[in-house]
């Protein structure tokens, strides 16, 4: 348990570390990184290590690009393979200006920043996410939508051919300080689930981006490729990451209310209801790819629906039904191709704010709301997701609310980046067009 520069200095001669990576994200969560010798981890750990920032995606322009890597020591950790040449340990890094303050592009930063205000109103954020997965084979180097295995929900070896290469995963990130819960084959061929203990936000978004290249990385040590892409196959469920949420006063969960009839705060129908205010704009983050919207269809255990609900697993969010300190909400929406700092910001952001202006979330939907008919959801009131990045861009572009939280040069270049991936996308004629029109008319 690393908390101060000694502590990062003893890990380093006790474990014989040679080289630290310098680990951070770029605007869209992808993970980048400078690898020094330990014998620059003192200039590192007081002074910070200079980069350009300019071709990092989302960062700054040509003529300001000189940015600072402080690394946070609390995120030391061995990397668990490759240690053929010498021991390789992590820190996760802040990035500054070259003035010293904090640079406003920087993902962890904008974390920081909301989870700030929480704690200005006396509470932290607990954070713990479900990434799905898919495992594909690699075929003469390239990988491939061939799935390793068609085993299904929670089966066993011989259909579930991933047990060893999960259990190298969990190892992997036991070394690397995760608390795992739980690894399971998930729904579709090829598609495994590893749950971690939550954690605070920013160690849990932390966490996310590490999950990430070890799974990749351990998969392909196996000979197969790991990918957080969100609906790889048209007729199978896609990946997602649930976020698991609850706030904390105190040491104790402030969602909990043993008084409540239901053992709910009503602080947690508050910080629903600014959920569902703000989800349309926050899907632009959640979801970021234009293959993020086809996981977000009826039929696929995906949520569709802008609603809530007590356990059942239909709506968008959920109050599980565990009570105490797990008592907690869940938004299911994200999936793991999201920025997790960025995603955490925007939700939290969102929650805080409906706990502060006390925004009733409306009815909960007890039904299944896929067995309701078009009139059943007009009824209700029901409204959906967006369909698209185009949409969920647009929603993002008109919410100054989320605009304010997240910073102007965040949420321009969220908007950037998502046009002009729409724009890229328009111009392609997809199979599935000339399929079906180019006999058809
Ligand atoms: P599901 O039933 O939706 O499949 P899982 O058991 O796969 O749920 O995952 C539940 C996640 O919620 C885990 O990461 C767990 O650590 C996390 N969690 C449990 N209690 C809390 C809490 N109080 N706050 C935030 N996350 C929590
Ligand atoms: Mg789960
Ligand atoms: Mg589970
Ligand atoms: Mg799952
Ligand atoms: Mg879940």
């Amino acid at each position: 348990n690393i908390k101060s520069k000694e502590d990062v200095y003893n890990a380093i001669e006790n474990n014989n570390v040679k080289f630290i990576r310098l680990q951070f994200t770029d605007i869209q969560g992808v993970v980048k990184d400078v690898e020094i010798p330990v014998t620059q981890v003192k200039k590192a750990l007081e002074t910070g290590i200079s980069f350009d920032g300019s071709s990092i995606e989302g960062f700054v322009r040509i003529d300001e690009s000189d940015m600072v890597l402080r690394p946070d020591v609390r995120s030391f950790a061995l990397l668990p393979w490759d240690q053929g040449k010498g021991v390789v340990a992590r820190m996760v890094c802040d990035i500054f200006k070259p003035d010293g303050s904090p640079f406003e592009g920087d993902p962890r930063y904008v974390l920081r920043s909301i989870l700030k205000e929480a704690h200005d109103l006396g509470f932290s954020l607990n954070v713990g996410p479900e990434l799905e997965f898919f495992l594909f084979q690699i075929e003469k180097g390239k990988a491939t939508t061939k799935p390793h295995d068609f085993g299904r929900y929670f089966e066993f070896a011989p259909a579930d051919l991933a047990e060893d290469i999960r259990r190298e995963i969990v190892l992997g990130l036991i070394d690397l300080g995760f608390n795992i819960e739980a690894a399971h084959h998930e729904v579709a061929f090829g598609q495994h689930e590893i749950d971690f203990k939550y954690d605070d936000a920013l160690s849990t978004a932390d966490n996310v981006v590490t999950f990430r290249y070890v799974t990749r990385t351990i998969a392909k040590l196996n000979g197969l490729h790991a990918t957080f892409m969100p609906k790889p196959l048209t007729s199978e469920n896609g990946s997602g990451m649930h976020v698991n949420l609850s706030l904390s006063k105190d040491g104790k969960n402030a969602f909990y209310d043993s008084q409540d009839e239901e053992e709910v705060d009503q602080m947690t129908y508050h910080f629903i209801g600014g959920i569902l205010e703000h989800i349309k704009g926050i899907t632009a983050i959640s979801n970021p790819l234009i293959n993020s919207y086809k996981r977000l269809v009826p039929g696929y255990e995906a949520p569709v629906y802008i609603t809530w609900s007590g356990p059942n697993r239909s709506s968008l969010v959920r109050i599980p039904a565990a009570r105490g300190q797990s008592t907690r909400v869940e938004l299911r929406s994200p999936d793991p191709s999201c920025n997790p700092y960025l995603t955490f910001a925007a939700i939290l952001a969102a929650g805080l704010k409906g706990i502060k202006e006390e925004i009733d979330p409306g009815e909960g939907t007890d039904v299944n709301i896929y067995d309701l008919t078009p009139k059943g959801l007009a009824d209700r009131n029901i409204e959906t997701l967006p369909p698209t990045l185009l949409d969920a861009a647009n929603h993002l572009a008109k919410d100054d609310f989320l605009r304010d939280a997240l910073g102007a040069h965040v949420h321009e270049n969220l908007l950037r980046i998502a046009y002009a991936e729409w724009d890229a996308y328009k111009l392609q004629v997809h199979d599935w067009e000339t399929n079906r029109y180019l006999n058809a008319v």
